[in-house]
């Protein structure tokens, strides 16, 4: 197995549970890829990239790995977002569509009416979808799975107005979903901060659905791993070795020895060479097979590999140790349990996309922040808090470069929190800033794209990271892919690893 983000350890559990030996290199010197958490600031650890584990939870991935006996244990962040505007309104988005629609009615009635109705319309196409993620890595598992759930995809297209209505509501931008459906920012805004999160801007065609995925909340919830996202990752490796894996860390696979269009191992950095007849990566997929593997991969397939596209807006983070939790105005008990938006308007939102696609920094900043330690008191010091403040739309390549835009922009973002939260900067007693380029270099992740590779339509399911190559299986014998970047989608939902451990062998999980 190359790379031990939580989907290599994922395949690694379900092929050790079966029986296979399974030895999974790792470039750094821990393992989780993007499911980690440090003291990046003495005292007080932060999630280094996940924060919210909310896919895994909807799959019977963590029940099927007994992840609840290797240790991990997920709270609710119960309201899962609150949109915070600068002139002080707080909108509470809980998992009770009711408590939602009440709190939205306090500021707007009618527009929690509408936000009612479009979490109506949403619901039966968000079951579907959950319902057929763990099967979408083929046409027919998502077909499979959609005539299974034939009462909600029938309510589903009439809710949409017909087939049109639902093909149109999948193919159309967020952006045009929620200004149609939505009257005003007070609700459009911090769904699309939320839909931001997944590195979707609000104007990308096929985006819709990220914002309709407003409604898998309230029917799953939001999760935190108490100890934070490294608890996934520890729990696995727990769950790993007692089904007889191994993880070897500080080891970066250099190259995939695939002679004759077969595998027969891979060497790491110091020259060692690990002989194995069936290799799985949990790395950039494009970094797997055009890369590393010796020869490349080559054809049609790597053609189209090729040109699988990644964006350049990401994400930039900022880690601040705080003396109190952000003090927004008007702010409930609650408040500080799920995502806070900081965005006052989808316009902004959509300009920061384009301008991190020109490679510019946004202006002004949309952010949203975290603060898990509001939940878990094993993050920082008795009465302190961490905040994990974000830019959804930061360039990963930016004019001028990182370095001389890093402290400049981290502090940008934090005016940005201030505006919302007046006062902030005075809590502030530490700070770590985490560029898009600083999580490529330690992760060895392209672009330091969230989901890999983007998840526009054309990416999605049956399509990732190309029809071709969606099936886990490469036209190499013995080679096959995981990872964000492969089928049916990126983040921690640890289903493109059991899909790739199905795809090993020969047989559904
Ligand atoms: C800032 C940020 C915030 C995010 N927030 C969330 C969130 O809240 N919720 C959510 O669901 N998702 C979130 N994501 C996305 C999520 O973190 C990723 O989609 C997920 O981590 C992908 O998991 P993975 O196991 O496929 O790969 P990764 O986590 O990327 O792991 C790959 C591993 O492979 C290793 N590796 C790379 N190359 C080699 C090599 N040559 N040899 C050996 N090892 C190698 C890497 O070091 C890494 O450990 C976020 C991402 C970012 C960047």
């Amino acid at each position: 197995m190359v790379g031990a983000g939580h989907n290599g350890l994922v395949a690694a559990c379900y092929l050790a549970r079966e029986g296979c030996e399974v030895t999974v290199l790792e470039q750094s010197e821990a393992a989780g890829g993007g499911s980690r958490t440090e003291e990046t600031v003495p005292g007080f650890r932060f999630d280094t990239h996940s924060v919210a584990h909310n896919m895994i939870n909807m799959t019977s991935i963590p029940a099927e790995l007994r992840l609840a006996e290797a240790g991990l244990v997920y709270q609710e962040m119960d309201p899962f977002a609150v949109g915070s505007f600068a002139d002080g309104r707080i909108v509470r988005f809980h998992r009770s569509i009711d408590r939602t629609v009440a709190s939205i009615a306090e500021h707007d009635p009618q527009e929690a009416r509408r936000y009612a109705d479009l979490m109506h319309k949403a619901l039966p196409l968000v079951d579907v979808a959950v319902a057929g993620m763990s099967a979408a890595s083929t046409a027919a598992g998502a077909v499979r799975t959609a005539a299974g759930r034939i009462g909600r995809l029938t309510s589903a297209v009439r809710r949409f107005g017909g087939p049109a209505g639902l093909v149109h509501g999948l193919v159309a931008p967020y952006g045009g979903l929620l200004r149609t459906h939505l009257g005003s920012d007070l609700t459009r805004a911090p769904i699309g901060a939320f839909a931001a999160h997944s590195s979707a801007g609000p104007d990308l065609v096929g985006g819709t659905f990220y914002a309709l995925w407003q409604a898998a909340y309230h029917r799953f919830g939001q999760w935190h791993a108490r100890g934070g996202s490294q608890a996934l990752t520890d729990a696995l490796v727990t769950r790993l070795e007692s089904y007889g894996g191994t993880v070897h860390t500080g080891q970066t696979v250099t190259s995939i020895n695939a002679t004759g269009g077969r595998v027969r191992g891979v060497k790491v950095h110091n020259g060692q060479f690990y002989e194995a007849d069936r290799v799985v990566t949990a790395i950039d997929p494009k970094t797997a097979l055009l890369d590393l593997c010796d020869p490349p991969l080559g054809g049609p397939a790597a053609a189209e590999l090729e040109a699988a596209h990644r964006g350049n807006a990401v994400q930039m983070v900022v880690h601040i140790a705080t003396t109190q939790l952000p003090p927004y105005r008007d702010a409930r008990a609650g408040d500080w349990n799920g995502l806070q938006s900081h965005v006052d308007t989808m316009d902004e939102l959509a300009r920061g996309f384009h301008a991190a696609e020109a490679r510019r920094l946004p202006d002004p900043v949309p952010t949203y922040a975290f603060t898990t330690s509001a939940l878990d008191d094993t993050l920082a010091p008795r009465g302190q808090h961490t905040v994990y403040l974000a830019c959804p739309c930061a360039p990963s390549t930016v004019d001028g470069g990182w370095m001389e835009h890093a402290e400049p922009f981290a502090d940008r973002m934090i005016d940005s929190m201030e505006r919302h939260a007046p006062g902030f900067r005075d809590t502030i007693v530490g700070m770590s800033i985490r560029t898009p380029q600083l999580m490529a270099a330690q992760l060895n992740w392209p672009g330091a794209h969230p989901m890999v590779l983007d998840i526009s339509l054309d990416q999605l399911a049956f399509f990732r990271p190309t029809r071709r190559l969606a099936s886990h299986r490469t036209p190499i014998e013995g080679l096959f892919i995981s990872g964000g970047g492969t089928a049916p989608t990126g983040g921690i939902s640890g289903i493109p690893g059991k899909a790739a451990a199905a795809a090993v062998l020969g047989r559904r999980l």
